[in-house]
């Protein structure tokens, strides 16, 4: 009888219970023993019952219509170590678990490969200190991982969408609604500091559904010399026309051609000067992480939860560990760490610069 346990780490976002639920429930549809690791790699690390759990069907009742991971997340240094996954290794094997789904992040994927990488070796040193015996080790020579996105930032490369981006979204958009009668009302300017780390997915999709006069991202640096004409032409242009109030979005990453942060202040200080509006910083934080996962993410997490549980009855020690995504309304799987390495490489492109790499590694096709 297989037992595979899931877990969420890094950041949360909406849909990640709905994740869980989809993973707890497929494995007790196809005769497996469901497992949650609470409080992410922590969990893991800690061991024990408080939080490895068995999970039963009606464990994860209502979780599909839940914000957040109802799990828990965490960071975890220790996980990071050799000793951390050590321990971590020993836990899984005391409970017999040899198959782990992980929802998460990029940094909570690589870790998650980095796990099965090291888990003969992890396996070896445990078996010589006779933490385990080998009597427990037998059926547990290999480390099946699968991973789901959970992000709201929608950066995750090959994949079209991560779990919570668009709820996100839609958290942004309301509350930029909101704004937008008081900004009408007495005729203001109001520039929207939003998430999305070194991705400008939210930012640009946020543009688009509030009809905002300007949006900086991270992916369109340009100097300041070039933004300043652009977004004051701009904004008094739609203010000729008579449009009572001024939006300008501000992804939480966007930069200026030489890597200088454009923040919030930048902007309302210019609009307050060149164009004499009374303009007002709202930066929405958290609220943008919060509250129940939209439509889209609720059958997003659940596809991929089912896929996840497959991918993981269907995968042998030589496959190996994939990402459950999503293309073209398709669920589909990518490996792992071609997923991570691109990402990290588009980072890291942003942040050199290099917009033209940076957005055909986004483009780029799964090469199999
Ligand atoms: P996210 O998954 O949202 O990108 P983080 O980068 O903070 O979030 O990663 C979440 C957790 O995953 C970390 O606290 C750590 O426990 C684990 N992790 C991240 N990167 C690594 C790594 N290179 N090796 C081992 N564990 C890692």
């Amino acid at each position: 009888r297989k037992k595979i346990a899931i877990l969420t780490s890094g950041g949360d976002s909406q849909g990640m219970s709905a994740c869980v639920r989809a993973v707890v429930r497929t494995a007790i549809h196809y005769g497996c023993d469901a497992f949650a690791v609470y409080e992410g790699y922590e969990g893991l690390v800690r061991g024990g019952s408080e939080y490895i759990r068995k999970m039963a069907w009606e464990d994860v009742r209502g979780w599909l219509s839940e914000g957040g991971t109802k799990i828990g997340t965490a960071r975890c240094a220790a996980f990071r170590e050799r000793e951390g996954r050590l321990t971590a290794a020993m836990n899984l094997v005391t409970e017999g678990i040899d198959a782990l789904v992980v929802c998460g992040g990029d940094g909570s994927l690589t870790g998650a490969d980095r796990f099965r990488q090291e888990w003969p070796s992890l396996m070896e040193e445990l078996l010589k200190t006779r933490r385990i015996t080998s009597e427990q080790l037998k059926g547990h020579e290999h480390l099946t991982i699968v991973g789901t996105v959970g992000s709201i930032d929608n950066d995750m490369a090959l994949t079209d969408s991560t779990i919570g981006a668009y709820s996100s979204l839609d958290r942004i958009i309301e509350m930029v609604d909101y704004i937008d009668s008081t900004a009408m009302s007495h005729s203001r300017a109001f520039v929207v500091e939003v998430m999305g780390r070194h991705c400008g997915w939210l930012a640009l999709l946020a543009g688009i559904a509030t009809e905002a006069d300007y949006a900086f991202l991270p992916e369109r640096a340009k100097s300041p010399l070039v933004w300043e004409k652009e977004l004051l032409e701009i904004c008094e242009h739609h203010r000729k026309q008579g449009k009572r109030k001024t939006v300008v979005i501000v992804a939480e990453g966007a930069i200026d051609n030489e890597l200088k942060p454009i923040t919030p202040e930048i902007v309302k200080d210019l609009l307050v000067e060149k164009l004499g509006l009374d303009t007002r910083i709202t930066t929405l934080g958290h609220v943008q992480r919060g509250g129940t996962a939209v439509a889209f993410d609720r059958i997003l997490a659940t596809m991929q939860g089912v896929d996840a549980v497959r991918c993981i009855l269907e995968s042998t020690p030589a496959t190996p560990s994939y990402i459950i995504g999503v293309k073209e309304n398709n669920v589909c799987r990518f490996p792992l760490m071609e997923s991570v390495q691109i990402t990290q490489s588009v980072a890291e492109a942003i942040k050199n610069h290099d917009f033209d790499l940076a957005m055909s590694l986004r483009d780029s096709e799964f090469s199999d």
